[in-house]
C-alpha cells in the first residue's frame, strides 16, 4: 500500500461565471466541491490506477468532515490527525477563459499537533511500502518538518516520494537522509537554485550536479508538453510525449507523482516506471476534473511515451 501525505488538505469550489463583476453581486448557478491538496489528487490518481492507497495529514472542522466524506465516497481509506480548528476552502472562480483564485492559508497548527502527527506517521508507516509527500506546510511547523518525515522513514527503509517546493524542499534536500525521489517542475527547480534553468538538456544536467541534489536516487524534472528530464543515479533520460488535447491541465504533476510511486511501487523497470509517470499526467490533462484519470486510454498513450538515454 501507498501512503499519500496531504498536510494542508482543502475543499477546492470552482465557481464558473460568464463575467466576474467586481463590487458587485455574483451568482453561480454550478458549484463543483472536491476534496483538494496535492495529496490527495496523488491518492486520487492511485486508487483509479487500482492501486491500493491511505491518505494521511491534518484536518478538521465541518470543512474536515467534508473532506473525509469525499475520500470515502471514492473509496480511499483515509486516516487522518484530526484537530479542533477548520481545515480550508480554496476558491477558484472561472471567468473570461481566466482563473481568479482566492486561497485559504489554512489552520495554524501547535507544536503538539506537529509532534502528534509525526508519531502518527511513524504508526502508519508500518502499513505501508511507499510514501509520497505533496505540497506545502501548514502554517506553525517548522520548514524542515518534512526533513523530520524523511528521516523517520529512511529508519523504517520506507522510501518517500517529496513533491514540494520552496523552503520545505530545500530543507529536505540539505539533511544527509534524502528522499527517494523528487519530482520538481522547471519553475520550482529554478527556484531551488536561485538562478532560471532552462529545458536546454546540457543546461538541466549542470543544474541536477549541484550539491542540493546528491544521494536522491530519482530526480523527475516534469516539463508540462514538454514531458520530463529524469536523472536515475548516474543515468541520464529525455522523456518526451505527443502533442495532445489539453482540457485541463491543474494536478498534472500530482498524476505524473501517482504513476511514479504505483510504478515504483510494483518495482517496474525505470523505462516502465518513466512512461507511466508520463502518461498519468498528459491522461489528467485531458479529463476536466483536477488530479483524475481515465485508465481505460492508459495503453494507448504509454506506447507514445519515448524514453532516451542521454550518453
Ligand atoms: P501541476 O502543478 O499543475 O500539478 P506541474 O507543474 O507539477 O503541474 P507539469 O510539468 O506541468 O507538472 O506536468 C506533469 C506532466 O503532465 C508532464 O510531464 C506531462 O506528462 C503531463 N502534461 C502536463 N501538461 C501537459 C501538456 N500541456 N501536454 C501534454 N502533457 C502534459
Amino acid at each position: 500500500m501507498i501512503l499519500a501525505v496531504t498536510m494542508n488538505p482543502s475543499v477546492d469550489i470552482s465557481y464558473p461565471l460568464h463575467e466576474f463583476k467586481l463590487d458587485a453581486v455574483n451568482r453561480v448557478e454550478t458549484v463543483r466541491k472536491t476534496a483538494g491538496g496535492k495529496g490527495l489528487n496523488v491518492a486520487r490518481v492511485i486508487a483509479q490506477m487500482g492501486e491500493k492507497v491511505l491518505a494521511t495529514g491534518v484536518l478538521g472542522g465541518t470543512i474536515g468532515d467534508y473532506i473525509v466524506q469525499e475520500l470515502n465516497k471514492s473509496d480511499i481509506s483515509n486516516d487522518f490527525l484530526n484537530i479542533e480548528r477548520e481545515s480550508r476552502n480554496c476558491i477558484a472562480i472561472l471567468h473570461e477563459g481566466m482563473q481568479t483564485e482566492i486561497l485559504e492559508s489554512g489552520p495554524t497548527l501547535t507544536k503538539e499537533e506537529g509532534a502528534d502527527f509525526l508519531g502518527k506517521f511513524e504508526d502508519l508507516l508500518s502499513k505501508v511500502s511507499l510514501v509520497t509527500i505533496s505540497g506545502s506546510l501548514p502554517k506553525g511547523l517548522p520548514a524542515d518538518y518534512y526533513q523530520q518525515m524523511i528521516e523517520i522513514s529512511q529508519r523504517k527503509g520506507i522510501p518517500v516520494i517529496l513533491d514540494s517546493s520552496g523552503d520545505p524542499l530545500r530543507k529536505a534536500l540539505l539533511y544527509k537522509e534524502k528522499p527517494f525521489a523528487i519530482k520538481p517542475n522547471i519553475t520550482e527547480l529554478s527556484q531551488l537554485l536561485g538562478m532560471k534553468v532552462d529545458s536546454g538538456i546540457r543546461h538541466l544536467q549542470q543544474a541536477l550536479d549541484h550539491e542540493l541534489f546528491q544521494g536522491i536516487e530519482w530526480i523527475v524534472v516534469s516539463m508540462a508538453s514538454e514531458g520530463a528530464f529524469v536523472r536515475i543515479g548516474a543515468a541520464d533520460y529525455r522523456v518526451t510525449i505527443p502533442k495532445i488535447e489539453v482540457v485541463n491541465p491543474v494536478g498534472s504533476g500530482d498524476a505524473t507523482v501517482a504513476g511514479l510511486a504505483v510504478a515504483l511501487n510494483r518495482n517496474q523497470p525505470a523505462t516502465a516506471v518513466l512512461k507511466t509517470a508520463m502518461t498519468t499526467g498528459m491522461l489528467n490533462t485531458i479529463e476536466a476534473g483536477t488530479g483524475s484519470i481515465n485508465m481505460t486510454k492508459f495503453n494507448q498513450y504509454f506506447d507514445l511515451v519515448k524514453v532516451e538515454k542521454i550518453d
